[in-house]
């Protein structure tokens, strides 16, 4: 049994679906947005606006437009593409301020024991990408554990025969790390120290 009305009980529920809300936030929270009602409906509306965000048909980066800003940017170098397996890696990458190409999101790492082979992610994307491009390098960031660098030995595969230089980030980043987790120093090192493949 509740003691909370059941619109109350109902928002604790939703709050707690979200990563790292507890039953106690859940609870917490939602008796803020009680007290505080102006917070509480621009909260609503950033939640409804948010929906409209959708992926960059080129790099499947989190975008309001077609084209992300980085896509969308001149100034950026056309020749350089870094793959990563997530949109918050880029994020992490960009935070280094060392890398000034563009990225290309994967959705994700091979994982044959959770179903995900290659077709589930945007690989066939990235080659059809690279046809018509002046792509002369791409650099693989996939995560340092044994999905991303089953990944990374995939693609490298799949892009040697173009005549594409292949790089891999150097393992400066712990082994089963994530790359979200790492922090700029060590990802700008892990960058600037890429091998070939
Ligand atoms: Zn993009």
């Amino acid at each position: 049994m509740s003691v909370y009305p059941k619109q109350l009980e109902n928002l604790i529920n939703e709050l707690q679906k979200f990563p790292s809300i507890g039953a106690k936030t859940a609870q917490r929270l939602a008796l803020h947005v009680l007290d505080h009602p102006e917070e509480a409906r621009s909260l609503a509306g950033a939640l409804v606006g948010v929906r409209q965000v959708k992926l960059c048909q080129r790099c499947f980066n989190i975008s309001g437009e077609e084209l992300c800003d980085i896509c969308a940017d001149p100034g950026r170098s056309q020749e350089t593409v870094c793959v990563v397996e997530q949109a918050k890696d880029i994020m992490a990458i960009e935070r280094t301020g060392q890398y000034h190409g563009l990225y290309h999101v994967l959705g994700g790492a091979i994982a044959p024991m959770d179903g995900v082979g290659p077709e589930k992610l945007k690989i066939a994307e990235l080659l059809e990408r690279l046809k018509d491009a002046p792509i002369k390098e791409v650099i693989i960031a996939t995560n340092p554990n044994m999905e991303g660098e089953a990944t990374a030995m995939y693609l490298s595969k799949l892009l040697k025969p173009l005549g594409i230089r292949t790089t891999r980030i150097a393992s400066g980043i712990p082994v089963g790390g994530d790359l979200e987790y790492a922090d700029e120093m060590t990802l700008g090192k892990a960058l600037e120290g890429r091998r070939d493949l």
